[in-house]
C-alpha cells in the first residue's frame, strides 16, 4: 500500500477511536534528550527513580530499544479539557484533578492503542507494533511536538492551539518507516508568565523547567513518603494531582472540551467532602481499598498516601468539625497517616487562635 494512503488510513483509525490528534514522528532521539539527562542528573525527578533506570533511560533515547527495528512513533493524544467555567470548589472540598477523576488513564490509553493496532495488523500484517504509555516528563513531548501535535509551553506541557493542554499523550512504535509530519514549530507562549507565577509551590523554577519534587501532583500521586512541612500549606485542597499552572493557561479558555465517556467511571471517584471521603477511607482495609479504586488513578497513592493528602487538606481547610475524624486518623495503622493527622490539628489549632 502507498505510504501516504497507509498515513492516513491510520491516523483515521486513530481518529476513529476516540484520538483528538494522531501524528507521526521518527524513530529517532528526542531533541531534548540532552536536557532530560540534565534533568536527571539534577535530580529533580525525586523519588520517581523508574525514570532514571538506566534501561529506562536508554529506551526513552532511543526508541529501536523498546522496540527493535522500530521506525516510526505514531503519536496520539487524548483530551480531558473540562467544560467551562469551572465549579468553584469550598476550602473543605476535595480537588482532585482532571486526568484522575474516573478510570486510570494508562488502561484507557493502553486499550485506544491496542486497538489501534489490530486495526493497523487488518492491513499491514508484516509490521510489529509496540504501544507505550510513558511517565516521561520530557521526552514524549517532545515526540508530540515533532509529530506536529503541539509546542511544549513553559508549564513543560504539550499545548495545541484548538485542543489547550488538557492532554495525555502515549505512542504507537511501529516496524513501518512512515514520513513524519511537519513538526509544530511556533511557541506561542509569548511573554506570558501566568503558569509560573501561579504555581504555588514554586515547581516551574523557568520557563519549561519543573523541579518535580515540589509539583503538587508529584507530592500527593508519587511520593511515597511524607510531603515536606514547609509544602503542606501552600498544596491546599488538592488532595490528588494539580491543574492550576492549565487553570490559569490562556489556550485553555477555548479549548473544545473532551469527551467525558472516555474516561467513565460510572460513579464519581470520590465525594467531593474531604471529610467524607476521610471517613469513608478510615474503616477500609488494603483489600476493602483495592475493591473500592480498582482501576483508578486512586490506586497510585495507596490508602495511607490518599488519608496523607487529605489530612493535608483538612488540616489546610482550618474547619473545625474535621477535629473529630482527624483524631480518629491519629489512631490509624500507619504511621504517614498518624504523624499528617497531628500536623493537621495543629493546623486546625493555631487558625482558631488561643483559646478563650
Ligand atoms: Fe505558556 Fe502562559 Fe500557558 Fe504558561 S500559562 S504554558 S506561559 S501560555
Amino acid at each position: 500500500m502507498d505510504t501516504e494512503v497507509l498515513r492516513e488510513r491510520i491516523r483515521q483509525a486513530g481518529l476513529d477511536l476516540g484520538f483528538a490528534q494522531v501524528g507521526f514522528a521518527p524513530a529517532e532521539t528526542p531533541l531534548h534528550a540532552n536536557q532530560y539527562l540534565r534533568w536527571l542528573e539534577s535530580g529533580w525527578h525525586g523519588e520517581m527513580a523508574y525514570m532514571a533506570r538506566e534501561d529506562a533511560v536508554r529506551r526513552r533515547l532511543a526508541p529501536a530499544e523498546a522496540l527493535p527495528g522500530c521506525r516510526t512513533l505514531i503519536m496520539a493524544c487524548l483530551s480531558y479539557a473540562p467544560s467551562l467555567p469551572l465549579r468553584r470548589v469550598e476550602a473543605t472540598e476535595a480537588v482532585v484533578a482532571g486526568y484522575a477523576k474516573g478510570r486510570d488513564y494508562h488502561q484507557v490509553f493502553e486499550e485506544k492503542l491496542e486497538a489501534l493496532a489490530e486495526r493497523i495488523h487488518a492491513f499491514c500484517p508484516e509490521a510489529a507494533m509496540r504501544p507505550y504509555v510513558d511517565y516521561g516528563p520530557v521526552l514524549e513531548r517532545d515526540h508530540a511536538q515533532r509529530a506536529g501535535l503541539g509546542w511544549i509551553g513553559k508549564n513543560t506541557l504539550l499545548i495545541h492551539p484548538g485542543l489547550g493542554s488538557y492532554l495525555l499523550l502515549g505512542e504507537l512504535l511501529i516496524t513501518i518507516p512512515l514520513d513524519p509530519d511537519p513538526p509544530f514549530v511556533p511557541d506561542h507562549c509569548g511573554t506570558c508568565a501566568r503558569c509560573i507565577d501561579a504555581c504555588p509551590t514554586g515547581a516551574i523554577r523557568g520557563p519549561r523547567l519543573l523541579d518535580a519534587r515540589r509539583c503538587i501532583s508529584y507530592l500527593t500521586i508519587e511520593l511515597r513518603g511524607p510531603i515536606p512541612e514547609e509544602l503542606r500549606p501552600l498544596v491546599g485542597n488538592r488532595v490528588l494531582g494539580c491543574d492550576i499552572c492549565q487553570e490559569v493557561c490562556p489556550w485553555n479558555e477555548d479549548a473544545v472540551p473532551g469527551n467525558p465517556q472516555t474516561f467513565h467511571l460510572g460513579r464519581p471517584v470520590s465525594p467531593d467532602s474531604m471529610l467524607r471521603w476521610t471517613e469513608e477511607l478510615l474503616v477500609l482495609n488494603d483489600e476493602e481499598f483495592r475493591e473500592r479504586y480498582r482501576g483508578t488513578a486512586l490506586m497510585r497513592p495507596r490508602r495511607a498516601g490518599l488519608l496523607r493528602n487529605l489530612c493535608v487538606g483538612l488540616g489546610n481547610s482550618g474547619d473545625p468539625a474535621a477535629v473529630p475524624v482527624l483524631a480518629r486518623c491519629i489512631q490509624d495503622r500507619s504511621e504517614l497517616v498518624r504523624e499528617h493527622a497531628a500536623w493537621a490539628l495543629e493546623r486546625i489549632e493555631a487558625a482558631a487562635g488561643p483559646s478563650a
